[in-house]
């Protein structure tokens, strides 16, 4: 059921996750589905739930720097720089993990992901909870991420008792991840903090070698609708149909009759448009149409995590 995030709830659902229940939750990305990352029985209810393969490890969701270091066992200087710089916010770093995060959580590597979440209802959750949570997004593997309340409710709605609604997600696509060894970062996957950003901050980062399955990116289909995604350059030639979707970059005076058109955002702003993304496949894939046309995003900063998503999910009909 979806409560507002009001403080009573907000305990509520703490006390929930004391006791190794899961908890459908708000978070500047998308929604999560949390359970306390110390106890593996609790985090065990999220594959299931999700129905998640057992190889793709989640990240652990953190209040404060103590339970980084209560769940690191090496911090290095480039990792606290990149704390300073981006947390709290959409960037995971993952680090040599310390025992008392059990197998489950990291597919039984010997690492883990950390990140410090922005969202003040997410923040006091895991303050509340006293714990740090492993959380994925709250849908079933493979498909569209949640931004709303609502969309966990009718995802999953049947399978979580809490669902915790702070209003739609402002960042609207996952956390950026890296991989921090010594002194080089590696990007495991394109999200909310565009890798240009790091770059800044960190240097040079290096992409993974795709022999490594260390990210969902690598997994052929993510992030997908059950309808058919085309991306297309130009959109001015797709034929007018109404049982086809459109979702365009920006709002223009191209003129469409019959075909469903949504828009990412007013005039480009990648910002908006990453906001909207999931929202927009979620409300066209409820309409059941027969395929969505995608104009495609300039592949830069914020750009490269919403091609990725929208990559992925072309990939599902391939
Ligand atoms: P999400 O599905 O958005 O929760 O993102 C979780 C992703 O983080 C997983 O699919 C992993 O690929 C990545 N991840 C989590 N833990 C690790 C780890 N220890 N090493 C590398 N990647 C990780
Ligand atoms: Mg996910």
């Amino acid at each position: 059921m979806i409560y507002p995030a009001t403080q009573t709830n907000i305990q509520k659902a703490a006390q929930a996750l004391k006791q190794g229940n899961v908890v459908a939750f708000p978070t500047e990305t998308v929604y999560g589905l949390g359970a306390n990352a110390l106890n593996a029985m609790a985090v065990a209810k999220i594959f299931e739930i999700k129905q998640r393969p057992f190889f793709d490890p989640l990240i652990v969701h953190v209040s404060s720097l103590e339970m980084v270091k209560y769940i690191v066992s090496y911090l290095p200087d480039m990792a606290l720089q990149c704390i300073k710089t981006f947390w709290p916010g959409p960037l995971t770093i993952v680090l040599p993990k310390k025992n008392v995060i059990p197998d489950i959580v990291t597919a039984g590597l010997d690492t883990v992901a950390v990140r410090m979440p922005s969202h003040h209802v997410a923040q006091q959750l895991i303050e509340h909870a006293g714990v740090p949570i492993a959380a994925p997004s709250a849908n079933p593997f493979g498909y569209l991420s949640p931004t709303t309340a609502y969309h966990v409710e009718k995802q999953l709605g049947n399978k979580v008792d809490i669902i915790l609604d702070g209003g739609q997600s402002p960042v609207g696509v996952e956390s950026t991840i890296i991989k921090i060894e010594k002194d080089s970062v590696t990007l495991l996957r394109h999200g909310g903090i565009p890798v240009e950003d790091i770059e800044a901050v960190a240097g040079e980062v290096s992409l993974i070698r795709h022999t490594q399955v260390e990210a969902p990116g690598q997994l052929p289909y993510h992030y997908a609708p059950t309808t058919k995604i085309v991306l297309v350059k130009d959109v001015s030639n797709i034929p007018d149909d109404s049982s086809s979707g459109m979702i365009l970059y920006k709002k223009s005076d191209i003129s469409f009759k019959n075909i469903h058109v949504m828009y990412l955002s007013d005039n480009g702003d990648l910002r908006q448009a990453a906001a909207n993304l999931f929202a927009c496949l979620h409300a066209l894939d409820a309409m059941k149409l027969s395929v969505i046309y995608v104009e495609e995003i300039p592949d830069v900063g914020l750009g490269q995590a919403i091609m990725d998503r929208l990559k992925k999910a072309q990939a599902r009909h391939r």
